[in-house]
């Protein structure tokens, strides 16, 4: 698992060495590096090693020009506390923005004013759908149904798509089913666990 790079939450700022002081918001950013020759011989949906995340976490001054192409992030509050956010509270996040990083336009098709320009990488709604069953394991997330939207020029895909609740404020993710085998999924899982400063 050398390819996966990760440090832990270090409290200084990754740009410019600043030492971040109680109050300040560190921003822990994970980047996507794909190795130009590996993709172009792999097909889209094949995950090997030639993704490397790569987490950088960034002061407040500093993320307002790093963050062009983050997959994805989440942004803790320094205080004397040893752990000023749960784990839920971050995963949560994190899922928040791994989605709202999906396609770049709003339900509604218009283009999101979201001020981070992401890119639709393959491999999202792989880690989409992992982050949903990690939530679930967590109890963050119950499932509700599962549905499937028939091909449709609204937008249906006829593909399955697990539907989860929020648990306690019931709000609904359908996350789009994947063809996964669990051992990729653990692998993943793996991977990602070791970019966060907890258990995943
Ligand atoms: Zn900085």
């Amino acid at each position: 698992m050398s390819d996966w790079e990760f440090g832990k939450g270090k409290k200084t700022c990754s740009s410019c060495a600043k030492p971040l002081a109680e109050g300040e918001y560190l921003f822990s950013a994970l980047f996507l590096n794909k190795p130009q020759e590996a993709e172009r011989q792999r097909s889209p949906d094949q995950i090997g090693n030639a993704e490397q995340f790569l987490r950088s976490d960034y002061c407040g001054a500093c993320w307002e020009s790093k963050s062009q192409g983050v997959f994805s992030f989440w942004r803790t509050q320094i205080t004397k506390k040893a752990q000023p956010k749960t784990p839920r509270e971050i995963l949560v996040e994190f899922f928040e923005n791994l989605i709202s990083a999906n396609s770049g336009v709003d339900p509604a098709g218009n283009p999101s004013d979201n001020k981070l320009s992401y890119i639709n990488e393959a491999m999202r709604p792989k880690i989409i759908y992992l982050f949903s069953l990690v939530l679930l394991r967590r109890k963050i997330f119950r499932i509700k149904e599962n549905i499937v939207k028939p091909a449709s020029p609204a937008g249906g895909d006829n593909r399955t798509y697990l539907v989860f609740e929020r648990i306690p404020d019931n709000k609904v993710y359908e996350v789009p089913e994947m063809a996964i085998t669990d051992e990729e999924l653990a692998g993943l899982k793996d991977q990602f666990a070791k970019l966060f400063d907890f258990e995943i």
